[in-house]
């Protein structure tokens, strides 16, 4: 073995830099992060060939006192944390008080800074580590950092630096994410001398939306704005019938923090489950609004990664909320004729206002950084804001509940008395007017996870409004069935309609139906396997399977759903779900038997071309006009398209 050095320091910020300072765009996600933790509202970042050789970010934050720059380009010198104890609650972006020092230890640096109360600025240079000027000097208010020939002193780091355009590119796509997350600031960005993202700044997420991905994404997308246990999601989803082919535009936000987390990820595609073909992803920017002391950002330098406390009501409040979103949407597939028609953006805009608001308000009051009064907000105030703006936000806010009453049993129905269904399907409104003014009535509006696995009617909140009656007009090729309802011309795919109806009914048969063994089986486990069944054993009651464990890590497996009796033998049912148990994945229905209930209601389903009986068609119309689940089938499918008489009217020149 060599001898053992200390080593120089100018060896280890270099070292140290490495693990802050990948490229371009790491140096320009430090700075702009700095800027925003300033209080800054308007951020510019200009970039030269591909920030190698140039990058400058300018704000009109709060500015760096002069006496204090040295300091700050030292490291761990942060104004964000003193104690440890404020570790716990970070709501600042920056914390590790490195990043300045990392920059500085590998790049030619300049800063201009001036704060507001101040006569004059600062001019401070630092090369390599090494200050060459710090002076006073006449600049604007706020701070604008100059970074020069990036790496110039790392030879190595220089080699690993891809083209001129890839990392710009990686410099417009952190900037994008920086805006989606902080839409109360105005981000502007030029590249080459070009400005290529320029964002109003006006508080409203869908705004930054438009400006960062432009009209045509903004108008797929659907409002989510959802609360649980002090915790809130806010932000925008895609609406079902506008997916992606890949995962490339799901942003997730922490508190305004870009995070990629897992749990995110799979609440967000199981909140899409069976309303989304497969193969196909739901875009999103969602903002969780948390007490900062309930996760933790500081998991690594870059500061991405995010850990939960309570990852379950993470996955939960996600999960929920992208579904009430989907419930709340509407998410008839619009025909558009080819003449000219308005466009709905006034109306999508419209709706986000209120949230939007909601935003600029907090902002206002807030005196530093906009999340800790966003956070406090949410804490004290999450359930009175719900009742007060969600109702006017979306849609629908009463009816989403109601997909807990139990289903109308179709099928009997339909063999038995076909004509006396449209009595049962009356006066739910597709459109009801918000109307929630009681906070107890307000909190039936969301499903819940306690909601879902409840097969109780949940109680009625307000009289409804009259609805439009839907009349039968006739079948088109033996496959859609076309109604008139109100204003809309609607046509229903009579099989994707039906295929959906029966798959809702069997998942709440699956849910409600517990068939005592006329045996029991027995099945010897893991001690892993028994102790994470041990733990779960409500989990399988709630889709009808009882269990008894004894000694020697043995399970007697007593009773099982009747609705799949036959299907799945109840010791492999056991096993499967003790699995998902033993990985963390508590979705038993979901993947267990969602392929078995696709597979089911598909073949009991009437198929196009069917010769099917007028009364048969009403109901399968009926149900979808009053269920406002049944709008994909279980493939993803959309199930009704509507057309406006307006429309029609315009489009034949009756009016204009
Ligand atoms: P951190 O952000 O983790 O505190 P940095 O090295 O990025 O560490 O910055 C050090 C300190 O310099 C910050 O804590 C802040 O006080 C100050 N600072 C950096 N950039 C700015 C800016 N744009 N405006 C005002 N103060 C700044
Ligand atoms: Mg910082």
């Amino acid at each position: 073995m060599a001898k053992i050095n200390l080593l120089d320091k100018s060896v280890f910020e270099l070292i140290a830099a490495g693990e802050v300072i990948e490229r371009p765009a790491s140096v320009i996600k430090e700075l702009v992060e700095n800027s925003i933790d300033a209080g800054a509202k308007h951020i510019t970042v200009e970039i030269k060939n591909g920030g190698s050789s140039f990058m400058r970010v300018t704000d009109d934050g709060c500015g760096i006192a002069h006496d204090e720059i040295p300091t700050a380009f030292l490291r761990h010198a942060t104004s964000k944390v003193r104690t440890a104890d404020d570790l716990d609650k970070i709501l600042t972006l920056g914390f590790r008080g490195e990043a300045l020092a990392s920059v500085a230890a590998v790049a030619r640096v300049e800063v201009l800074s001036k704060e507001a109360d101040k006569q004059y600025g600062s001019c401070f240079k630092i090369s390599g580590g090494e200050i060459t000027a710090h002076e006073q000097t006449g600049c604007p208010d706020g701070t604008t950092i100059i970074i020069r020939d990036l790496f110039f002193n790392v030879p190595a780091r220089q080699k690993f630096l891809k083209k001129d355009v890839t990392e710009g590119n990686q410099v417009q796509g952190l900037i994008d994410k920086l805006a989606l997350a902080h839409p109360d600031i105005s981000f502007r960005f030029i590249r080459d001398n070009k400005q290529v993202r320029c964002t109003g700044g006006d508080g409203d997420y869908y705004s930054a939306i438009y400006a960062v991905f432009g009209k045509q994404l903004a108008m797929s997308l659907i409002p989510v704005d959802y609360s649980t246990g002090g915790i809130s999601v806010t932000g925008y989803a895609s609406s079902p019938l506008f997916t992606r082919p890949n995962r490339s535009m799901q942003y997730f936000f922490v508190n305004g923090r870009y995070v990629r987390s897992v749990i995110c990820l799979t609440a967000l595609e199981e909140g899409y489950r069976n309303s989304i073909m497969t193969g196909k992803f739901p875009a999103c920017v969602l903002n969780i609004t948390i007490n900062p002391e309930l996760c933790d950002v500081n998991v690594s330098p870059s500061k991405t990664e995010v850990r939960f406390a309570d990852e379950k009501q993470i996955f939960d409040l996600i999960n929920f909320g992208v579904k009430n979103a989907i419930l709340n949407a509407d998410n008839r597939r619009e025909i558009k004729l080819e003449k000219k028609l308005p466009e709905p953006v006034a109306e999508v805009k419209a709706e986000a206002v209120p949230l939007a608001e909601r935003v600029e308000k907090a902002l206002e009051t807030a005196p530093q950084n906009i999340y800790k009064e966003k956070v406090r907000e949410t804490l004290e105030n999450s359930r009175i804001l719900e009742i007060k703006e969600k109702p006017v936000a979306f849609h629908s806010p009463v009816s989403s509940y109601k997909v807990n009453k139990p289903q109308s049993s179709f099928v009997q129905q339909r063999i038995a008395e076909p004509e006396k269904q449209p009595e049962t399907h009356r006066a739910e409104p597709v459109h009801p007017e918000p109307v929630c003014d009681e906070p107890e009535e307000n909190t039936f509006k969301y499903i819940t996870d306690a909601a879902l696995r409840s097969a109780e009617p949940v109680p009625e909140l307000t009289a409804e409004p009259e609805k439009p009656e839907l009349t039968i007009i006739g079948e088109l090729f033996a496959t859609y069935i076309l109604c008139q309802c109100g204003d809309d011309f609607v046509m229903i795919d009579k099989h994707a309609a039906h295929e959906r109806i029966n798959f809702e009914k069997k998942r709440t048969e699956l849910m409600t139906s517990s068939q005592l063994l006329a045996e029991s089986e027995f099945i010897d486990l893991s001690p892993e396997q028994y102790s994470a069944l041990a733990e779960n054993t409500d989990k399988l009651t709630d889709i009808g399977v009882e269990v008894i464990l004894t000694e020697g890590f043995r399970c007697e497996i007593t009773a099982c759903p009747s609705a799949f009796a036959g299907d799945v033998k109840p010791s492999e049912l056991v096993l499967r779900a003790t699995d998902l148990l033993c990985a963390g994945n508590e979705n038993i229905i979901g993947e267990i038997y969602d392929d078995l209930l696709h597979s089911r209601a598909c073949k009991t389903a009437v198929k196009a071309n069917d010769v099917n009986h007028p009364s048969e068609l009403r109901v399968i119309a009926e149900e979808v006009w009053n269920n406002e689940k049944i709008r994909f089938c279980p493939h993803g499918r959309p199930v009704m398209v509507k057309m406006t008489k307006h429309e029609i009217e315009k489009y034949f020149s009756r009016i204009v």
